[in-house]
């Protein structure tokens, strides 16, 4: 090995799940939205002028800061947003997590945290879910140097109640407690609630999943004003200009139209509920979801065997093979079109049986 080599920031990296093309493929694997953005979006998009790109955009966001801030009523004081929750989440870790005490997050999660843990030299325990996949607050009544997990927890998609949220938050006034909530707009109860009486809390959030804009990479965070101040004086030391102006526009855009967010997630809710009702009937197990998608097993089918049949078949879900997760596919909820030709295939699969 050569000198300069030793000196290389060894990481191992996050695999994020594949983006396969293709016209006909049916892609049920990464928990993006089915349904395009808001219309609002594509007429702002058109009405872009490219002139405005000379310029660096506005470090600070203003009209997506404040135009969140309205939506959540709280200040713009509050608000940090970032590219995509995942940046806004590795900032969080480099700048909450700086102590020699253990960073704690349960065993099965989103398995981006581990990487940043990792990246930033953060000690970090992982305590395992119980037997049903569910937290045990017990774990995070212990010395730490912070907490996170999502909520709803991925892959699992089970949510806890805001009572659970506010008794790790009653449990912990010393440690700063980042609830992931991603998937929230599917059916789970955002922690948002609990900020005013809560300093120590931030609550991260995405344009990705419930508002159909993941390519555009918007997420953000929500806290008390010096949690939000502190999170700047990172970002402001690291890069200043991440969000670009498109994703400022179009985000705040997509913020303007509530009829249409309420009504596509009210859709992915059905359509889930729905295919839970058929999985089952089709003997699959799975942790009752509050997501846009299905964490399933089946008692009689090897997982992987069921992932390469259907790749085979141009549609995607995303197969973990990991310790606890390789008996399970996570399969996000599609269009109810897509979600009948996947169930057409697993009937005539497990007939062949
Ligand atoms: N948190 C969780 C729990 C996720 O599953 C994801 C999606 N991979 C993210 C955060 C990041 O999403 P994004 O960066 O697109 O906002």
């Amino acid at each position: 090995m050569k000198i300069w080599e030793k000196n290389i920031r060894k990481v191992v990296p996050y695999v994020p799940g594949e983006q396969p093309k293709g016209e006909k493929l049916i892609k049920l694997n990464t928990n993006e939205n089915p349904y395009p953005p808001a219309p609002g979006v594509q007429r702002a998009l058109q009405e872009m002028d490219c002139d405005a790109f000379r310029k660096y955009p506005d470090p600070a966001a203003t009209i997506l800061v404040e135009a969140l801030a309205r939506e959540h009523s709280v200040k713009p004081e509050q608000i940090f947003v970032g590219v995509g929750s995942d940046d806004v989440l590795a900032m969080a870790f480099l700048t909450f997590f700086n102590s020699d005490k253990p960073l704690l997050f349960p065993d099965v999660t989103y398995s981006f945290y581990k990487v940043w843990a990792d990246l930033f030299q953060i000690p970090y325990e992982t305590p395992k879910l119980d037997e049903e996949f569910r937290i045990r607050i017990e774990d995070y009544q212990r010395e730490n140097g912070g907490i996170i997990f999502p909520n709803p927890n991925a892959p699992t998609g089970l949510a806890e109640p805001l009572s659970f949220v506010e008794e790790m938050l009653k449990s912990n006034p010393d440690s700063i407690v980042i609830v992931d909530e991603a998937y929230v707009d599917f059916g789970g109860e955002s922690a948002i609630a609990l900020l005013e009486q809560y300093e120590n809390l931030l609550v991260v959030q995405t344009f990705s999943k419930s508002r159909s804009m993941a390519g555009i990479r918007i997420g953000y965070a929500i806290g008390s004003p010096s949690l939000i101040r502190a999170l700047n004086d990172v970002k402001y030391s690291y890069n200043s200009y991440t969000m670009n102006l498109p994703s400022q526009i179009l985000g705040a855009e997509a913020l303007k139209d509530r009829a249409y967010f309420e009504a596509s997630t009210h859709k992915i809710i059905q359509t889930r509920e729905r295919a839970k009702l058929r999985l089952k009937e089709l003997g699959f197990v799975f942790p009752d979801s509050s997501a846009n998608f299905i964490f399933a097993r089946h008692p009689q089918v090897s997982a992987e065997e069921l992932f390469l049949a259907l790749k085979e078949k141009q549609i995607y879900v995303r197969y973990f093979k990991q310790e606890r997760l390789s008996e399970y596919l996570r399969i996000t909820i599609g269009t109810d079109e897509e979600m009948e030709q996947f169930f057409a295939f697993l009937e005539a699969y497990l007939a062949q049986k």
